[in-house]
């Protein structure tokens, strides 16, 4: 009776799934197949690709998916686990089977890794950054460590890496020598830097080596006139907190094609650094007064974000590699949806559906050095995937239509976490 127990299981286990008859959307940015069939089997993809070049497997389970389109599963590069494990698993029932955190201490991601297992789910893939890299007086401090100097930093980024972080984040109080270090120690270790900056100049740690910036008000710095520059400079350093009004109303007055922003586009040229601009963020919409924002603030508001709107469209055109954050909590999403906010404001800014997509998923992959495992549907790559009811390569807003996902080979839950 047990042989038979342990025969079935191990038949069924070995079972390929075959995606049949489904639009595929692989993360590369090709354009869709429109008659395509996946085949899964244990918890990676086998083959992928139009239907009548993918032999079907013999004794395969099938599921027929007309009508219905396959992603990658999405991968969001700027989620704060804060003290909400859930939210993590309600995302991954929205199609995020990756997060990246980009600065927390590990102790935060135990209970998460607990539920994770308890459920037997291989995912979401978490990808951590260890606390922020800040310098003295640090915007937040519990999720920080303060850096005095150069070698402090050096020591931090290095105790990071060594306690299981896959990339760092330099905070935006950190002064240029400590940021530097940071930046070599991810050089040398081939780990993803990137960067939280309203004080530095994006355009010169690109030079040095950055790889990437979250939000795209760290460009501002680099854009707005020298004198206005260090102006806002010397306001964020005297108080942190002058930067919530004060990133709306530099970017209200920024003009994307002066000498400087030229100079700046050339960086980005050459060096493609990895851009997550975290619109959802930042969105403000007129007739809307955020709570401590009073209403004669709001032209400048909605100004503002238009502004950084335009910059990631064209950020985008002028070589850098968009990839997508969505912040966990933003204004305008309800609870675990703000990575679909953020890939509708994408396409609002100037990106293509399947440009949006690609962010989520290829380039994402890339920034993490990690195409070679994840981010797109090919064959030898974890089975991660989404299947929706909509086209979201046509419209953006199908991604909201997601009704499966399957990550490790496994489809989950996605009922019971979608009420976490
Ligand atoms: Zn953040």
């Amino acid at each position: 009776m047990l042989g038979v127990v342990v025969d079935t299981a191990v038949v069924s286990q070995r079972r390929a799934i075959v995606l049949d008859h489904v639009r595929l959307i692989d993360g590369t940015g090709t354009p869709p197949v429109e008659a395509g069939r996946v085949v899964v089997e244990g918890d990676r993809i086998v083959a992928v690709g139009a239907e009548d070049r993918v032999p079907l497997p013999a004794g395969a389970e099938r599921l027929d998916l007309t009508g219905y389109t396959i992603t990658p599963g999405l991968i969001d590069l700027h989620f704060h686990i804060e003290n909400d494990p859930k939210l993590a698993l309600r995302q991954l029932s929205h199609g995020i089977t990756t997060f990246r955190d980009p600065g927390q201490w590990e102790e935060k991601f135990v209970e998460l890794r607990k539920m994770i297992a308890a459920d037997g789910i291989a995912g979401p893939r978490i990808f951590t950054a260890g606390p922020h890299i800040d310098g003295e007086h640090p915007a937040y401090p519990d999720d920080a460590v303060v850096a005095r100097d150069a070698d402090e930093a050096r020591w931090f980024a290095n105790r990071a890496l060594d306690d299981g972080a896959t990339a760092l984040k330099i905070y935006f109080r950190l002064p240029w020598a400590g940021a530097k270090a940071v930046i070599d120690v991810c050089r040398a270790r081939r780990v993803p830097c990137t960067a939280h900056l309203e004080i530095l100049d994006a355009r010169e740690l690109f030079l040095a080596g950055l790889h990437g910036v979250e939000h795209i008000t760290s460009l501002g710095v680099s854009l707005l006139p020298r004198v206005e520059a260090e102006r806002y400079r010397q306001a964020v350093l005297a108080n942190n907190d002058a930067r919530r009004e004060g990133r709306y109303r530099a970017f209200a007055s920024l003009d994307l094609d002066s000498p400087r922003a030229k100079a700046l586009y050339k960086v980005l040229h050459d060096r493609r650094p990895w851009i997550d601009a975290t619109l959802a963020v930042f969105e403000q919409r007129s007739g809307t007064v955020p709570e401590g924002v009073k209403p004669e603030q709001m032209a400048d508001r909605i100004a503002g974000f238009r502004t950084m709107q335009t910059l990631t469209g064209r950020v985008a055109r002028e070589g850098a590699r968009i990839v997508m954050g969505g912040h966990s909590t933003v204004p305008f999403a309800v609870r675990g949806e703000a990575p679909w906010r953020e890939l509708e404001l994408l396409v609002a800014s100037g990106l293509t559906p399947l440009e949006a997509l690609t962010a989520a998923t290829g380039t994402a992959a890339g920034f993490l050095y990690r195409s070679d495992q994840l981010g797109t549907l090919a064959p030898g790559l974890a089975a991660d995937l989404v299947v929706y009811r909509g086209n979201p390569a046509a419209n953006i807003g199908a991604v909201r239509t997601a009704e499966r996902v399957m990550v490790g080979g496994t489809w989950i839950d996605v009922a019971r976490y979608r009420r976490y």
